[in-house]
């Protein structure tokens, strides 16, 4: 074997037709089937045979299926049981609480169980883990395997050709692998070099040793990944000239002093930041992330103040137009004694006011327009944009965005408009940076004082009389409720509650005597918009309603809310969901109104005991993974395979700081000290070649 570049075809005992197979699989090279990782193991190194099993023992046995079910107990607990059987004997498996196993694991099953054994009965294993390793498995191949890797499977390739195929080579390609790490970060991480690393990944002999190995090559990645997006945003920071605001500190410090609080610590800083970009000669992109209720719409209307103040336009889009009216109305109320009034641009307007709004906009006249994508609709011209903020840009496409930032398109380079992207959906630092690429980050990390937080209950179904007349408690408090379904419809296929179904049952029933309104995404928008505003006067008591409720909308007067169905929804979202509640000064409740199996149940407990955007879309991410969080057309950039942003994020930390400090001294990866990252990097990523100009 010369070199890793060899194609796999013509490696012994795979042959055209595999190759094509492993091709689908993205290995192509030698060293593509070096890093087809497994995806699981199977500790098959310490299995023993069912007749030497003992109570009080602790043990792993594998064995076949030959009977199973659920059985009842008194005490209502449901028991999924399974007969295992081997060479040497029979014994029972006995999972309590988990009848679902039952529709996981069939008659004729190999299983790999691990737990203790108790009697009851006779011997009973009870197995804290169990890996289906399905019909058909040969019991004594996998018995004396130490560690089974199992690796990602394609058809017409199972695993276990896989598996063989990459054994059989594994010795003569490891002496090829060379070393791309900087030896101090091997040491300062405590992870092999990578030869070894991978050794013990395809052919680990204990559970341990394939998670060294996997921390080693996720902690290549991640620098990798890092070194690329660090050296992107550097180039493309060259690139962007913008306009060079100064800080006149004449409308900000005006509007400072008149707000009817104080800003937190973190809006000071989030401000300073935002304040240190605009006054540069770069073209401001930076993402504000907080909470809900963190307070970022104050901290866009100072950046927008900084531009009024230098003679330029902003444009503060909204994904909703009751959004917008809000921003423009607080807007209004803040600026007033500043003698400035915002202008407010909707697709609702009449179409002489429309015309006025245009002409305003395109002349040369400093202002502050907030609306929805009424701004950046085709025919808006603004004659001196200066400053551009998006108001939950997650609801925005990035065709939107990127048409709200051009607005300005024809204009010379050094007077392109500064951008400040808001989000809710906190997600790490390094994580955002991964998602976003080229962007800055603030974080609103800090509450404004003396909010109560929301208090989080947990129902069962069979409680909902009960959760009704809370609600109804405190509707006769003069408070408004919300009560949100994950459909609009009911259908055949689920036998979920549906939001028209519940109004009408909620407006005939539980509050016949309330007015109880219905708000779902499929309303006209102008409809929709009608609805909220009738709620926001509170002309509505109750709001049954879809998730279209889930953003920006502040109603201090709603104190509880109810959510059927939490099963269907992300943390995220529930956690979006419930900020629209506890808004005032009263104490407020969310309610989830349910019953979901343990899983989710210990899920849903995440949302119950913490208030921690953070903290629970941290959660959320290792639970569901990223995909949900960016969705496709967010992402885009390099993404990772072997390393988990979020369960390796020291890791991550370490090879962020490694990744800065290389290119702080050699941006461009010339020195020889760093000839073997160079080279590691040309073979593994197409985009290493223009950005570093390797290959
Ligand atoms: P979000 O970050 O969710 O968009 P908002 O900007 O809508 O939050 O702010 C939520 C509420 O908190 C608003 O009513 C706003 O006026 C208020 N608020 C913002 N900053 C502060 C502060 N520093 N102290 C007290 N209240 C604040
Ligand atoms: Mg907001």
């Amino acid at each position: 074997m010369a070199s890793l570049d060899t194609n796999v075809a013509y490696l012994k005992g795979v042959g055209p037709r595999r190759a094509e197979a492993l091709q689908r699989l993205g290995v192509r090279t030698a060293r593509d089937l070096l890093y087809h990782l497994p995806h699981r193991y199977h500790d098959a190194s310490t299995v023993a045979r069912i007749s030497t099993l003992t109570p009080g023992m602790d043990a792993t046995v594998i064995g076949t299926v030959i009977s199973k079910g659920i059985i009842p107990t008194r005490k209502g607990l449901r028991i999924f049981q399974a007969v295992l059987k081997d060479r040497t004997g029979l014994i029972e498996a006995a999972w309590p609480g988990q009848p679902f196993l039952d529709r996981v694991v069939a008659k004729d099953d190999v299983l790999l169980a691990t737990g203790r054994v108790r009697f009851f009965h006779g011997r009973q294993l009870q197995p804290r883990e169990m890996v289906n390793l399905g019909a058909g498995t040969d019991l004594d191949e996998v018995g004396n395997g130490r560690v089974l890797s199992v690796y990602p499977a394609t058809e017409g390739l199972s695993f276990k050709q896989i598996r063989a195929i990459v054994h059989a080579h594994l010795d003569s390609l490891l002496p090829l692998v060379k070393e791309s790490l900087p030896r101090g970060l091997l040491e300062r991480a405590g992870v092999p070099p990578l030869r070894e690393a991978l050794r013990m990944v395809h052919r680990p002999s204990t559970l341990a040793e394939a998670e060294v190995g996997r921390s080693r090559l996720a902690l290549e990645e991640l620098l990798f990944v890092s070194l690329l997006q660090l050296r992107a945003k550097e180039l493309a920071r060259e690139r962007r000239a913008g306009i060079s605001f100064v800080n006149k500190r004449d409308l900000t410090s005006r509007l400072k002093r008149a707000l009817p609080f104080e800003l937190t610590g973190a809006q000071t800083r989030a401000i300073r930041e935002i304040v240190a970009d605009m006054c540069g000669d770069r073209r401001m992109h930076r993402l504000l992330q907080g909470d809900v209720g963190s307070g970022k719409t104050i901290v866009a209307l100072f950046a927008a103040l900084l531009a009024l103040e230098n003679g330029y336009q902003s444009a503060i889009m909204a994904p909703t137009e009751l959004l917008a009216e809000q921003h423009a109305r607080t807007f209004g109320r803040l600026l007033a004694p500043l003698g400035v009034e915002p202008v407010l641009v909707t697709g609702s307007l009449s179409a002489a006011e429309r015309r006025a709004r245009a002409a305003q906009l395109a002349g040369p006249a400093p202002l502050i327009a907030v609306g929805t994508h009424a701004l950046v609709q085709e025919g808006t011209r603004f004659g001196r944009l200066g400053f551009v903020a998006i108001d939950e840009q997650q609801r925005f496409g990035v065709e939107q965005r990127a048409a709200l930032g051009a607005k300005a398109g024809g204009a010379a380079p050094s007077s392109r408009p500064d951008v400040l992207l808001l989000s809710a959906t906190p997600i790490p630092r390094s994580l955002a940076l991964t998602a976003y690429g080229d962007l800055d980050i603030s974080v609103l990390d800090e509450r404004p004082p003396g909010r109560i937080p929301v208090k989080t209950l947990l129902r069962p179904s069979s409680r909902r009389a009960a959760v009704l007349a809370a609600v109804e408690r405190e509707l006769a408090q003069g408070r408004q409720a919300y009560v949100v379904y994950p459909v609009i419809e009911e259908s055949e296929k689920t036998d979920l509650k549906a939001a028209v179904t519940m109004h009408d049952e909620l407006a005939n029933g539980a509050f016949a005597h309330r007015r109880v309104a219905l708000l779902h995404g499929r309303l006209p928008t102008d409809e929709r918009d009608a609805v909220m505003r009738r709620f926001v006067a509170r002309e509505i008591d109750v709001l049954v309603a879809t998730t279209v409720v889930e953003v920006g909308i502040d109603v201090p007067n709603a104190t509880v809310m109810v959510i059927e169905h939490p099963e269907r929804f992300g943390l995220s979202q529930l956690h979006q969901l419930r900020g629209r509640v506890g808004r005032g000064a009263a104490s407020s409740y969310c309610i989830l109104l349910g019953d979901p199996g343990p899983e989710t149940r210990a899920r849903l407990e995440i949302l119950v005991n913490s208030d921690d955007g953070f903290e629970i879309a941290r959660a959320d991410l290792r639970l569901r993974g990223m995909g949900d969080l960016f969705g496709s057309q967010q992402s885009g950039e390099p993404t990772f395979r072997i390393a988990d942003p979020i369960k390796d994020d020291a890791l991550f930390a370490m090879a962020r700081a490694t990744a800065e400090e290389i290119l702080a001294s050699d941006p461009d990866l010339r020195r020889r000290e760093n000839a073997p990252l160079r080279a590691a990097l040309g073979e593994r990523y197409a985009r290493a070649m223009e950005l570093f100009r390797v290959g």
